[in-house]
């Protein structure tokens, strides 16, 4: 079946066009052997080889979906015009024809078969955007093409007797067929193929034989039997052709085709009209004829032209609002949004920058088709509820700003309105509800400041809303976009601060409770910034962790300690210095290499180093953070579990973890006096950190009264106010000093 298919189509082309030639090459012999007879036996022969290839087309039609009416309708007219032809051949067998004759009659009635069929054929479905530009291309390549003619061809025969009506018809004709060979060759330019190519060039000969034959009849010749000839193979080649054809695919570059086709209209034109310009300079007589084709070219140019700048508007027009637009909802974008801002005029007003809550979770419960839907409702929400004066933009995936010129307080009310709405905005979302759809608000004014800031201040509000519960408004200007915006100086700031190695280190003396004397110390970062002030490492311990610069941060704490090292030995020989390690620190596979390699510069012994980690660097059960620990504690780095007690406490770490100390929260020592249960909690551990062996570092103890009960628990080391606070390395011996003064005066136990 397949093969059937795949072979019939070329022996039918074979047999169509053999059967052209044949009709040819027999016209051109039987015409050359009886020139009394060619008339009859030429328009008898293409008549003959035009009904075959017109019944080919009849019967071969139903094959291909959608050329099927444009193959009967060519089929048809080749029918009637060969039926015409036969007729001729009859009449000239009997006498010499008058023009017109019956049979020309016959060949009139094919032409509106023959002018749809074409159409159809060309799919006039793919044309319908361009069909202004189509017609005026094709009208001003046949006046163009009339004109060379005219100036070429006809104007010598048809004007000797005059300029007649009558005369003209046959340049009219010829007028016509140059047009739908204007109008196929720009029509299937865009998807030319093999059929297509065929078709039109056997119409173009058709076309020509055509023109040849009207001369010749106009100038009084007899009829010419070569014209025939032609005829024998130009039908076979436009049925063939027609077989062939296929629906065109739909080009998705339909720009770069609409350039193609008026480029090809340009210079067909242009070289048409050069050769009319040359043959009007051989023979610069000018006609009615010549003067008319030539205004109808300027002016179909003209239209052309004109037409062409509209579109060329119309599309700069769609493209600008395009470029403006979210294609989703219609808004308009980030691009807009800007451009608003330049042209406003309103001296005040509020920037609302607005986030769905929840958004994520209707896209991935409910498919991302239900999220475009609930981003459309919300569109919508905000343009019903936005007085005219208003604005609002998408400008990122369920984020939107709305621009609200004026004094304070509208803003407020329109932001607390649209919370309200926005809730119900998920009643017409199928399945949104269940997923729980709300809003958050950020706003900022602008007045004195700029509106650009505004936008950027909103969306730190809206941040600032979400963080503090969602389905909130909050203000630029209120308490929780004020630590926000607190949180992003800090960060910005201690990034230069950590760049800059503005940071100081303090120590806070680590002592044993038995002898009162100094063992260690602890080294404590500190920061003095410019302008935000002293900030603790509470807040910027976590800053740093967040932007990125904790590794550098911790790194040079570690440096400075080990440097100090040889200072604090003076005060207390032989302590050792405790440094804070923080998780992200440790998830780095170079840190223990860091740590050792540092200490190699330094050249301070391992055993004098501390590294502090709190337990929460190995909730995670990441094996990566306990290997670079146990690199460190093969080589002789001392590791102590920091504020143990006021986490997860999983006693399951502690036999793990290579650990030799454990540091008790400050937070359970505070209410050791007060709170039996923070006692008996403490009491535990202290017994567990004995049993395993650990040393136990108790923190945060302010008063002798918790000294002594943390005494009484058996705990080894203290380390709190009540000694001293953590101080410059400057003041470490004096602090030394004051503490075995009075309490262990000579009793300096360094080991
Ligand atoms: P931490 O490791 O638990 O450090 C002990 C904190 O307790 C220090 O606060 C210290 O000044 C404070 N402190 C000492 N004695 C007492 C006392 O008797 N009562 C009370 N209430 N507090 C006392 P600081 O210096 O503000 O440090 C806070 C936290 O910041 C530290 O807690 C530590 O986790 C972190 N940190 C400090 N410096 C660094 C550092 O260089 N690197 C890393 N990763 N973290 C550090
Ligand atoms: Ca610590
Ligand atoms: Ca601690």
């Amino acid at each position: 079946m397949r093969a059937g298919t795949a072979t019939a189509p070329s022996v039918r082309g074979a047999a169509l066009v053999s059967a052209g030639v044949v009709g040819a090459v027999v016209v051109t012999v039987i015409a050359r052997a009886h020139p009394g007879g060619a008339v009859a036996v030429a328009a008898a022969f293409s008549g003959i080889v035009a009904v075959l290839t017109g019944a080919v087309l009849v019967c071969g039609a139903g094959r291909v979906e959608g050329m099927r009416l444009a193959s009967v309708f060519l089929g048809v007219a080749m029918v009637c015009w060969g039926v015409g032809q036969l007729v001729l051949g009859g009449e000239a067998a009997v006498h010499e024809p008058t023009f017109p004759t019956a049979g020309d009659l016959l060949a009139t009635v094919s032409a509106p078969f023959g002018v749809t069929g074409l159409l159809l054929a060309l799919r006039p479905r793919s044309l319908r955007s361009h069909w202004a530009r189509m017609t005026l291309d094709s009208l001003l390549l046949s006046s163009s093409a009339g004109l060379l003619l005219w100036r070429l061809v006809y104007r010598s025969v048809l004007l000797h007797g005059g300029l007649r009506a009558a005369a003209l018809l046959p340049l009219a004709i010829v007028l016509i067929e140059v047009t739908l060979v204007a109008v196929l060759l720009l029509g299937w330019l865009r998807e030319l193929d093999r059929g297509r190519l065929l078709a039109l060039v056997g119409f173009a000969i058709y076309a020509a034989a055509d023109g040849y034959t009207l001369r010749a009849v106009a100038a009084g010749h007899p009829w010419p039997w070569a014209a025939a000839a032609l005829w024998c193979v130009a039908w076979p080649l436009v049925g063939e052709g027609v077989l062939r054809l296929r629906p065109a695919e739909q080009r998705s570059d339909g720009h770069a085709e609409e350039t193609r086709v008026t480029l090809t209209t340009t210079v067909v034109t242009l070289t048409v009209l050069v050769g009319a310009v040359a043959a009007f300079a051989a023979d610069p007589y000018t006609d009615g004829v010549t003067i008319t084709l030539a205004i109808a070219i300027i002016t179909v140019f003209g239209v052309r032209e004109g037409h062409a700048g509209v579109q060329r508007g119309r599309m700069l027009r769609s493209l600008t609002h395009q470029a403006l637009r979210d294609p989703l909802t219609a808004l308009g974008n980030r691009r807009a949004l800007s451009r608003r801002l330049d042209d406003l005029v309103a001296a005040e007003g509020a920037v609302l920058t607005l986030d769905l809550d929840g958004f994520k979770a209707v896209n991935d419960l409910l498919g991302h088709a239900r999220g475009d839907d609930l981003l459309v409702a919300v569109a919508r929400c905000l343009d019903r509820a936005l007085d005219p004066d208003c604005a609002a933009f998408r400008v990122g995936g369920d984020e939107f700003v709305v621009v609200v010129p004026g004094p304070a307080g509208r803003d407020r009310h329109l932001a607390h309105a649209l919370l309200g709405q926005l809730r119900t905005v998920a009643d017409s979302v199928p399945g949104a509800l269940a997923v729980g759809v709300s809003a958050s608000i950020g706003i900022a004014r602008w007045g004195e400041g700029a509106v650009a800031d505004a936008v950027v201040e909103s969306g730190v509000a809206l941040h600032a809303a979400k963080e503090s519960g969602r389905d909130r408004v909050e203000n630029y200007d209120g308490p929780v976009a004020a630590e926000h915006r607190r949180s992003l100086d800090v960060e910005r700031r201690l990034r230069a601060a950590v760049r800059a190695g503005d940071l100081d280190v303090h120590y806070q003396p680590v002592l044993r409770l038995a002898s009162g004397s100094v063992v260690g110390f602890e080294a404590l970062a500190r920061w003095v910034d410019p302008l935000l002030g002293r900030v603790t490492p509470d807040e910027f311990i976590p800053a740093a962790e967040r932007c990125g610069v904790i590794a550098d941060l911790g790194f040079q704490v570690l440096r400075r300690a080990l440097l100090d090292l040889p200072t604090l030995d003076r005060s207390a020989p032989g302590a050792h210095v405790a440094v804070n390690v923080s998780p992200v620190q440790l998830r780095s596979t170079s840190f223990a290499a860091d740590v050792l390699q540092l200490l190699a510069q330094t050249g301070v012994e391992p055993e004098r180093l501390i590294v502090e980690v709190t337990e929460s660097a190995f909730v995670g059960e990441d094996a990566g953070e306990l290997h670079q620990l146990q690199q460190l504690r093969a080589r002789g780095v001392w590791v102590a579990i920091d504020d143990f007690g006021s986490g997860y406490s999983a006693l399951a770490y502690l036999s793990r973890l290579p650990a030799s100390t454990l540091k008790l929260d400050q937070g359970l020592t505070a209410h050791l006096t007060t709170d039996p249960r923070a006692l008996a909690v403490m009491r535990s551990i202290i017994d567990l950190g004995l049993a395993l062996p650990l040393e136990v570092v108790v923190e945060g103890v302010e008063t002798p009264e918790v000294r002594d009960v943390v005494r009484s628990l058996g705990a080894g080391y203290v380390q709190g106010w009540l000694y001293s606070p953590a101080v410059p390395i400057e003041q470490v011996a004096e602090v030394v000093r004051a503490l075995s003064g009075p309490v262990t005066a000579g009793r300096v136990d360094g080991s």
